[in-house]
């Protein structure tokens, strides 16, 4: 079973005929919201992958339907809180050449509290995972609460603030990271990732795979990424790292989640949009390899 402290975000896309200057107002063509957040990709990822997920979170009084759509994509939400801040949003502007403009903002998903966490975590086994990412606060307590109970820690670290993996360094079992924020964390850390007190570190290569370092292997495996037509990258790391979480929570060998959370990466970068179109493992056993 996994418990994922993660993010809920809306994501509002308007396109525009041009990305709007200082105190111009633009009408939008065209206006679309889909659930966003890296913590509801990665929950429903995870459970499209077949994992029993629980979603700690937060939204806030508007955000009842994204609660209702991760309960649809079999996401089970009673630890998702409405605190009265509002619930986190991404306004993305994008204009007719594809370029964008996004304004975050973090709301209810800053205002979790460690009750909040604690009384989630407080229901979970041991061998159970706790998967994190960096858009919620309250990740040192959680992992804490969680290595107590005897659960296994999976951080993606993004998006990568370097104080943020060096303060939980030495209880985490296995940290995803992309090729960007492997570099930014061995520039912080002063050292290569395998002098880090992590067993296992996965690095996303984009196209080019991932490489995974083991603590117990003298030398890093690289795998190849399986050969897609990209079409939009957006998720496609959220989708790898839940796959890859929901794997070995089913007590599957590293290499054969490290498959499973590329053929699902694959054909997500074959689709449009985030959350509501993660591929599930019907998709990827219909997929000709
Ligand atoms: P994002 O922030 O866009 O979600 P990321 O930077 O966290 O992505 P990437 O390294 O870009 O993560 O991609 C994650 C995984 O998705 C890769 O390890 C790979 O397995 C798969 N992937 C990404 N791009 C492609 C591609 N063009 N073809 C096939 N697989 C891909």
């Amino acid at each position: 079973m996994i418990w994922n402290l993660g993010s809920i975000n809306a994501d509002n896309f308007y396109r525009v005929p041009h990305l709007p200057g200082p105190g111009e107002t633009l009408a939008a063509t065209d206006f679309q919201q889909g659930l966003g957040g890296k913590g509801a990709n990665m929950s429903v990822a995870a459970a499209r992958a077949g994992a029993r997920v629980t979603h700690i979170g937060a939204v806030g009084p508007d955000g009842d339907w994204a609660r209702q759509r991760l309960l649809e994509y079999g996401v089970d939400t009673p630890h998702i809180a409405t605190t009265e801040t509002a619930t986190g949003h991404a306004n993305i502007t994008v204009d007719i050449s594809g370029e964008n403009n996004i304004v975050l903002f973090g709301g209810a998903n800053q205002a979790l509290t460690n009750q909040m966490i604690g009384a989630a975590l407080a229901e979970a086994s041991p061998g159970d995972t706790l998967l994190l990412q960096n858009e919620t606060n309250g990740q040192p307590f959680a992992v804490q609460t969680a290595r107590t109970l005897g659960l296994k820690v999976v951080y993606a670290a993004a998006p990568f603030q370097a104080e943020a993996v060096q303060a939980l360094m030495g209880q985490i079992d296995l940290l995803v990271l992309n090729a960007v924020e492997a570099e930014q964390l061995e520039s912080a850390a002063g050292r290569g990732l395998r002098q880090l007190d992590i067993a296992d570190i996965v690095v996303t290569l984009g196209g080019d795979g991932c490489r995974w370092h083991s603590s117990s292997h003298a030398q890093a495996e690289t795998f190849g990424a399986y050969p897609v037509k990209s079409i939009d990258t957006t998720g496609a790391g959220d989708t790898f790292t839940g796959y890859l979480a929901a794997g070995l929570d089913r007590g599957l060998p590293m290499k054969d989640a490290i498959d499973l959370a590329m053929k699902a990466a694959a054909l997500m970068v074959t689709r449009q949009g985030t959350a509501d179109v993660i591929p599930d493992l019907k998709d990827i056993q219909d997929h000709d390899f």
